[in-house]
C-alpha cells in the first residue's frame, strides 16, 4: 500500500519534493547589513522567515508567499487572566504588536493584487478587521515585474499580469545591469524618495521595460476563461455532474489553500495555561474536515467532494456574485505546480464557464 505524505510529493523524476504546506516568509540576502534586521522584525512579529542567499533559484522563490506579513499563519490577538484574585480578570487585553511602517520588496505583482482581493473581505463598510487592516495600511509593497513567468501562470486571464501595478506603490523592473523604479502612487513616491533615488529614467530605459512587459505576457501559456461564470445560475454549478471526477484524487491536504494568495480563512483558539490565556487565530481551510464541524457534531461538509465544491465555488462563482470583482484567483499558478495528486484548478474554471446552462 502506498502511502502519501502530504508534506511531500513526487516530482516527475522520482525527487521526493517539500511540500510549502508550512507557510514561511523569504528574506533574499543581498549582503546588506539589514537582512538580519528584517528577519528579527518579521520574527518579533511571529511570523517564521528563512533567509537565503540572492542567487536562489526562482522555483525555490516561488514556494514563499508574502500573505503571512498581512495575516500571520498564527497570530495572538488577546491575553486574559482567569485568577480569580486579578482585579483584570476575564478581561480581555489586546496583545501589544509594532505596526511601524514596513516594505515588502520583490512581491510579485499578482501576490500584491491578491491583497486588494482579499482585503475586500476584511474591510468592509460594517465590519474591519484592525489586525489585518493595521499591517495591511503600515505595508509598502514594491513589487519586482515577472520577466520570466513559470508555465503554471495564467495570471493574464485572471485580471492581473506579470508587469501588473494594481495593489502595489512602487514597481521595480530589472533591465539586466539596473533597475527601473515606477512609482505608483503617493506611498510610492515616498518610498523612492525615502530611499534618495532621484536620478531619472531614460527613454530607452523606459523603452526597454516596456518591450520586457510584452516579452514576458507573451510566454504566458496558460489561459483561463472567465467570461461565462457571472452569468451561470449558482444552484445549476453547485448540481454539476462534474464534481467528484474533480474530486475524487483529492487528499484534503490543504496545500492548496495554504499556498493560495486570496485564501483567507482562519479559525480563533482559546489556548490557556494554569491562569494566563491567550486568544489566538490561525490559518485554517475549506478543505479540511474539521473547518465545518459543529459544536453537534453534525458536519454540513462532511464529505471531501463538498469541501473541494467549496474550494473552487468559493473563489470562481460565490465571490464573483457577490463582490462582482472578477474571480478571487490571481493566477499565480502555485496551487497547479504543488497539489500532490495534479489537481488544476485551470481545467475547473473551463469546467465551470463551460458548463452548459440549464433552463
Ligand atoms: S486539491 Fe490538491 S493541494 Fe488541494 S487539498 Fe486536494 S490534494 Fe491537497
Ligand atoms: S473558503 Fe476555502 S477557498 Fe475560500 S478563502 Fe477559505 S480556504 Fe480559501
Amino acid at each position: 500500500m502506498n502511502v502519501v505524505d502530504p508534506q511531500r510529493r513526487i516530482a516527475e523524476d522520482g525527487c521526493m519534493i517539500e511540500s510549502p504546506y508550512k507557510q514561511k516568509i523569504l528574506i533574499l540576502d543581498f549582503g546588506s547589513q539589514y537582512t538580519q534586521l528584517i528577519a528579527r522584525r518579521i520574527r518579533e512579529a511571529q511570523v517564521y522567515c528563512e533567509i537565503h542567499p540572492f542567487s536562489l533559484d526562482m522555483e525555490a522563490i516561488r514556494t514563499f508567499s508574502p500573505k503571512g506579513i498581512i495575516q500571520p499563519q498564527s497570530e495572538k490577538m488577546f491575553r486574559y487572566s482567569l485568577d480569580p484574585n486579578d482585579p483584570q480578570a476575564n478581561v480581555l487585553k489586546e496583545v501589544e504588536r509594532d505596526y511601524a511602517p514596513q516594505a515588502v520588496v520583490g512581491i510579485h505583482p499578482c501576490d500584491a493584487k491578491a491583497m486588494e482581493l482579499v482585503r475586500i473581505n476584511f474591510d468592509t463598510q460594517g465590519y474591519k478587521d484592525p489586525f489585518w487592516l493595521r499591517r495591511y495600511e503600515a505595508t509598502t509593497f514594491v513589487g519586482l515585474a515577472c520577466k520570466h513567468p513559470c508555465p503554471t501562470c495564467f495570471c493574464s486571464t485572471t485580471g492581473s499580469g506579470p508587469f501588473h501595478e494594481q495593489g502595489l506603490h512602487v514597481l521595480l523592473v530589472d533591465l539586466g545591469d539596473t533597475f527601473l523604479i515606477k512609482a505608483l502612487n503617493e506611498k510610492g513616491d515616498a518610498f523612492i524618495e525615502s530611499c534618495g533615488i532621484s536620478e531619472q529614467a531614460s527613454a530607452s530605459d523606459i523603452e526597454k521595460a516596456s518591450s520586457l512587459k510584452k516579452q514576458a505576457e507573451g510566454e504566458i501559456k496558460s489561459m483561463v476563461p472567465t467570461d461565462k461564470l457571472r452569468e451561470k445560475s449558482l444552484n445549476a454549478l453547485f448540481d454539476a455532474d462534474f464534481w467528484d471526477s474533480v474530486a475524487f484524487s483529492c487528499i484534503n491536504c490543504g496545500t492548496c489553500t495554504y499556498l493560495c494568495p486570496t485564501c483567507w480563512c482562519f479559525d480563533i483558539q482559546d489556548e490557556t495555561i494554569d491562569t494566563d490565556g491567550l486568544r489566538i487565530r490561525n490559518w485554517d481551510a475549506c478543505m479540511f474536515s474539521l473547518f465545518t464541524l459543529h459544536g453537534s457534531g453534525h458536519n454540513p461538509r462532511e464529505h471531501k467532494v463538498q469541501r473541494v465544491r467549496q474550494r473552487f465555488m468559493h473563489k470562481l462563482k460565490y465571490y464573483v456574485d457577490k463582490y462582482d470583482n472578477g474571480v478571487a484567483c490571481v493566477g499565480c499558478g502555485r496551487c497547479v505546480q504543488f497539489c500532490p495528486v495534479n489537481i488544476d484548478i485551470r481545467k475547473v474554471f473551463r469546467l465551470m464557464n463551460d458548463f452548459p446552462q440549464v433552463g
